[in-house]
């Protein structure tokens, strides 16, 4: 019609067209100004040291997010164009490092006891007795005082404490607080007395009553199996249904709160939790780590279905509380000399370790749950264990095909030279913990000697052999802190230091390594490497700012480093100095 009306009237035509372009040219400069319009940010991190974790962009100044993600990384210059006056929450990272949130691949996380007297870092044997006491105002006569993780080694005299530092605070009360490692505890004489334990009492088989040297009397340490010997006399408490509601959820909010303060954005939980708990936080916004849960590995059809159900509740698209994978054991560990070896071990050569399973009821439960598609992660200490379980994953590729199927090898503790290289073969992740390393080397090499020792946490070599590892701490086992893992990982030396390189140190890895599998590594394990484990454009905003410069300080400093920030999906969740 219009292009009629035009070509009847060409004098029009002239007059129009010159309306028409004006008119165009106009709304051209409107369009191009409304494009360059800077997007704006909820959150700017400028000023860092950004470790990234991205190969193609491995360092930045700063950071930009909107909602839950990060939707810029480059310079302070580049990123500043993101802020908006006023409404941008700019946190000045004052030089200080920036990674991405660390997610531990191995935990057993769950409510803490609200009324348990933490001890761990303590310095100041003195603040034990402190701790003691405000927790006794809070109780009833002959309620049981329960607390531990102290260290006598980190307190500034090194000294063993002893029962005369909470005699006078607990007249009434049965204390028992155990050390670091759980295997020795301190008691107070209310303790003492109602365990029958006095000078006179000899030591227990496998354990010892610590006497004063001059008196000769207990002084309150009870080790190994000394600690069998104790009765408290507790009184008992009973609660109401209520009340024990209330504690567990207060325990859940603790669990998070130490979380969030050690910089812990995502969690993979090892075997099963209850789902609807960490609903509850999501839907009162105190879940402020997200959290992979499993359920136990069966080849019971009717049960896998019951899983793919909840799968599809809790599915692997979604961000914070998902669906894991499906655990077993293999085998034992190497402390209570049960996993299981190839050939017996050096201390006890009557046995090499215990099967949980027998080889074929393993083998038939991975195939059946394999072909449903689940993921599985087995636990495996031992060396002929972890060849077990690496057999049975070679089965799966054989009888149903190659998939992205992410099996796990929980620890992948002692492995065989000729097994290293079949994890990277055949796809499946080495979920290991650095911390077990430095805490286990003790006795590992009494027990398997160090030929075999050569193949124990052995990070390097699976790096080499092009395997992408898993990190975590199997918390409670290990404490949830990565400053240790970080640390075992680049020492592998105990943690006071000890002389030397290190227990095999070819093994060790640098401190970005390091960082990478508790991050981009973790994340890979459970299918996230695009969404988390790197500071990028695009991944979620979980990012950890830390009080040193952990690719620069010495050694020593590595396990005193605490975090500063902790930001997950884009919200401040714990910041040090607020
Ligand atoms: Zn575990």
């Amino acid at each position: 019609m219009l292009f009629d009306l035009l070509y009847k009237f060409p004098f029009l035509n002239i007059v129009f067209m010159k309306k028409l372009t004006f008119l165009l040219s106009i709304l051209t400069i409107i369009m191009s100004a409304s494009c360059t319009t800077q997007e704006k940010a909820d959150l700017v991190i400028i000023n860092g040291k950004v470790l990234t974790i991205d190969s193609e962009n491995p360092s930045a100044e700063a950071i930009a997010v909107k909602g839950e993600n990060i939707i810029a990384v480059g310079t302070g210059k580049s990123i500043s164009a993101y802020i908006d006056e006023g409404k941008t929450e700019v946190i000045d990272a004052g030089g200080k490092l920036i990674i991405p949130g660390f997610n531990d691949a191995h935990v057993h996380f769950g409510p803490l006891d609200p009324d348990y007297i933490e001890l761990r870092y303590t310095t100041d044997p003195s603040v034990i007795t402190e701790k003691v006491k405000a927790q006794i105002a809070k109780s009833k006569p002959g309620e049981l005082i329960q607390g531990g993780h102290w260290e006598h080694e980190m307190f500034t005299d090194k000294k063993w404490p002893t029962k005369e530092l909470i005699d006078k605070v607990s007249p009434d009360n049965p204390v028992l607080l155990s050390r670091a490692d759980g295997h020795s505890i301190l008691v107070n004489s209310y303790v003492l007395e109602r365990s029958g334990i006095t000078k006179e009492t000899p030591d227990p088989f496998g354990g010892e009553i610590q006497r004063d040297p001059a008196t000769g009397e207990p002084t309150g340490i009870l080790k190994e199996t000394a600690q069998n010997l104790i009765k408290t006399g507790e009184a008992k408490i009973t609660r109401s249904a209520e009340e024990d509601s209330t504690r567990t959820w207060k325990g859940y909010l603790l669990a998070m709160k130490e979380a969030r303060e050690l910089g812990v954005t995502s969690l993979q939980n090892a075997g099963a939790a209850d789902f609807e708990a960490y609903e509850k936080l999501q839907k009162e916004g105190q879940l402020t780590s997200r959290i992979d849960i499993g359920k136990p590995l069966t080849g019971d059809t009717t049960i896998l279905l019951k899983y793919r159900e909840i799968e599809k509740r809790y599915p692997k698209e979604e961000n914070w509380i998902r669906f894991g994978y499906l655990k077993a054991f293999s085998d034992g560990s190497m402390g209570s000399g049960t996993a299981l070896m190839f050939e017996p071990f050096d201390d006890n050569p009557t046995t090499s370790g215990l099967a949980m399973w027998n080889y074929d009821d393993l083998e038939k439960m991975v195939l059946t749950a394999d072909k449903m598609g689940f993921q599985i992660g087995i636990h495996a200490i031992g060396d002929k264990a972890n060849n077990w379980v690496l057999n049975i994953y070679e089965k799966t590729v054989e009888l149903h095909g190659k998939r992205d199927s992410r099996h796990r090898i929980e620890h992948s503790q002692t492995l065989r030279q000729s097994d290293i290289p079949r994890f990277s073969q055949l796809g499946v992740i080495p979920s290991m913990q650095p911390t077990h390393c430095i805490s286990d080397k003790r006795f590992c090499e009494k027990r398997i000697g160090s030929e075999r020792s050569k193949g124990a946490y052995a990070w390097r070599s699976l790096i080499d052999a092009g395997s992408m590892l898993a990190f975590g701490t199997d918390y409670q086992v290990e404490p949830l802190n990565p400053m240790e893992g970080l640390y075992a990982a680049v020492t592998r030396k105990d943690r006071l230091g000890e002389k030397g390189d290190g227990w095999f140190p070819e093994q060790k890895l640098a401190m970005e390594e390091a960082i990478k599998y508790y991050t981009l590594g973790s994340a890979y394990a459970q299918f996230m490497e695009d969404r988390k484990g790197m500071i990028k454009e695009g991944y979620l905003a979980d990012i950890v700012i830390v009080d040193k410069d952990l690719l620069t300080i010495p050694k020593s400093e590595i396990m005193k480093t605490k975090v500063d920030y902790t930001i997950m999906g884009g919200k401040v969740v714990y910041a040090s100095g607020r």
